[in-house]
């Protein structure tokens, strides 16, 4: 089930108006072919995180084709993000697809895993980042949080999408096949991991499919 009402959901979304009309071609031809991309409250809200923070370096774990990477390089200019696509497929598709954009210089997309690459950065002694977008497998979110917290700093912002999943995460009333046993576990533990942590604050807010808002203050 939708996290709100519906027709709540439906007058925010007319709301919406895509950054450039590329990216609102990019938006539409992925949501034809159900990939999935981040919903437009979200991106509305992550923007506008973006444009208050004007974070120089973003990673973003889970990139998909590309449509969130390119949104987050173009609405701030200074921005150089970093992103982790498992899948080679989808890893080939974002990379052609930034290329289109014009974003090579500004986006590096890893293929791979999002703990393991993360891992490979910080021991490389990569620099921190002042925004992490963690939007990859829902049942590794604890682990790419626990890599990623290497790479933050005094009010990094990370937020972690979907951890509402439908709802689910409130109730598995909402599982009505009973399919997501484990991801609501695991989402369940991973939310309640985040708020009790002593060096971060987090808001979690029904916008999209549930959002984890993290400033770390260590
Ligand atoms: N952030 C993208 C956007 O809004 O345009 C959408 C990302 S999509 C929800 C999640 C992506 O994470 C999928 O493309 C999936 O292949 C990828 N993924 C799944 N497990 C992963 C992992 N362990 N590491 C990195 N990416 C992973």
């Amino acid at each position: 089930m939708n996290i709100t009402n519906e027709k709540v959901t439906q007058y925010i979304d007319e709301l919406y108006k895509p950054l450039t009309q590329e990216l609102g071609q990019l938006r539409m031809k992925a949501e034809e072919a159900n990939v999935p991309i981040i919903l437009k409250d979200t991106e509305s809200l992550l923007l506008n995180l973006i444009r208050i923070h004007r974070p120089k370096r973003i990673l973003e774990i889970g990139t998909a084709v590309g449509y969130s990477s390119s949104c987050f390089a173009i609405v701030y200019d200074g921005a150089e993000v970093v992103t982790i696509e498992y899948n080679e497929e989808t890893y080939e598709t974002a990379l052609q697809n930034i290329e289109n954009l014009g974003l090579s210089d500004k986006i590096t997309v890893y293929h791979g895993d999002g703990g393991e690459v993360i891992e490979k950065l910080y021991n490389e002694g990569s620099e921190p980042f002042d925004l992490i977008f963690i939007d990859a497998a829902k049942s590794h979110y604890k682990r790419f949080w626990d890599s990623a917290i290497k790479l933050a700093h005094q009010d990094t912002i990370i937020v972690s999408d979907n951890v509402l999943m439908k709802a689910m995460t409130v109730s598995s009333e909402y599982d009505i096949h009973g399919k997501h046993k484990t991801n609501i576990r695991k989402m369940q533990e991973y939310v309640q991991y985040i708020n009790e942590l002593d060096y971060c604050h987090t808001s979690v807010i029904p916008v999209g499919d549930g959002l984890a808002i993290s400033v770390i203050d260590k």
